[in-house]
């Protein structure tokens, strides 16, 4: 049987864990930090209560997840949205068409184009290949106008994107409102969003098993601190001691502890993370700028508050 170290168990290192242990793989999932779940991990806030670290829920248009929690028993409740755009020092219900209508902070002019210019985008717009080159605010400023821009999309972007938000591709705009949400059918009213019964933890619980039902290991706080290649083919993990995560994120931090042979490996963890990983004549290996490429994309923190 084939052997693979699949580096980080996040939601992708888990599904991943999951899928290839299903096709047959050994599968070892190695986990730097003492539990599941990466950026949709948990915390214990004592009787077995468990609160997300940050805050997470599931759209309509994730149906892939929806059908993952299916198929492994995971219920989703799914409850209207109560999402409100604070302006003017009130805050306004902003998830209905109606709410747009009602949103006193822009004039009605402004609430009339916006809302056509959605509905044109959903029913016009089906393909994402004329938005490749062109900007959010770009569009925004054409097809909605610019106070669109200054009083409700620019201090949404700026609040996710800081100053790359006049940057951002209309491509991602586009399957925002193309695919999160249709205002049509069920969900005209307003929006819905699904939170797994019991936090996401019950879904990595349940990948976890699978995975070890099928003769694998998920292995927490026991992260990877270096990847090398073994002889022609395959790689060699080494792995850290526990309380390796005390150290911080740069796994050339850590106190190796441990090879272990693989076939293949699966990297989820951040690019910074895997490029520290590599061994110098693996990283020479690499395809040319394949390194240059992973540097090139860049991170920006989120503050939860
Ligand atoms: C505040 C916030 C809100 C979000 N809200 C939503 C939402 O509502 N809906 C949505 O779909 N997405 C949301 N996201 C995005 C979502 O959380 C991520 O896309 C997803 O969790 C990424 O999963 P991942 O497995 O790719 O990466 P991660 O979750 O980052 O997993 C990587 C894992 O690798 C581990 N690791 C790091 N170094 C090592 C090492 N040396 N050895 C072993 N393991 C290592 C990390 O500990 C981590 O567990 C949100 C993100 C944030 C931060």
């Amino acid at each position: 049987m084939s052997r693979v170290a699949v580096i980080g168990a996040g939601v992708a290192g888990l599904t991943a864990g999951y899928d290839l242990a299903r096709a047959g793989w050994e599968v070892d999932v190695l986990e730097r930090w003492p539990g599941l779940g990466g950026q949709a991990a948990t915390l214990d806030v004592g009787h077995g209560l468990l609160l997300e670290r940050y805050y997470h829920h599931l759209f309509t248009s994730d149906r892939d997840m929806a059908a993952l929690c299916s198929e492994l028993g995971v219920e989703i409740g799914w409850h209207p949205s109560s999402v409100a755009f604070f302006a003017d020092g009130a805050s306004h219900p902003f998830t209905t068409p109606l709410d747009l209508l009602r949103f006193r902070p822009l004039s009605i002019r402004s609430r009339v184009r916006m809302g056509l210019a959605v509905v044109n985008l959903q029913r016009r717009h089906r393909e994402v290949g004329p938005f490749e080159n062109r900007t959010a605010h770009d569009w925004i400023v054409s097809a909605m106008g610019a106070e669109a821009w200054e009083r409700v999309w620019g201090p949404l972007l700026r609040g996710k994107f800081g100053d790359r938000a006049e940057d951002i591709s209309m491509a991602w705009l586009w399957s925002k409102l193309t695919l999160r949400r249709q205002i049509k059918g069920a969900e005209a009213r307003g929006e819905v969003l699904g939170y797994p019964s019991g936090t996401f933890e019950p879904l990595f619980g349940r990948l976890s098993e699978e995975v070890e039902a099928r003769g694998g290991r998920v292995l927490i706080d026991r992260p990877a601190a270096s990847l090398a290649r073994r002889g022609d083919a395959g790689f060699v993990v080494t792995a850290a001691a526990s309380g390796s995560f005390r150290r911080g994120h740069d796994p050339r931090a850590f106190e190796p502890e441990g090879e272990e042979s693989y076939d293949a490996v699966l990297a989820t963890v951040p690019n910074r993370v895997f490029e520290a990983l590599l061994e110098p004549s693996l990283a020479r290996d690499l395809a040319d700028g394949y390194l240059a490429r992973l540097r090139s994309i860049e991170y920006h923190a989120a503050l939860c508050l």
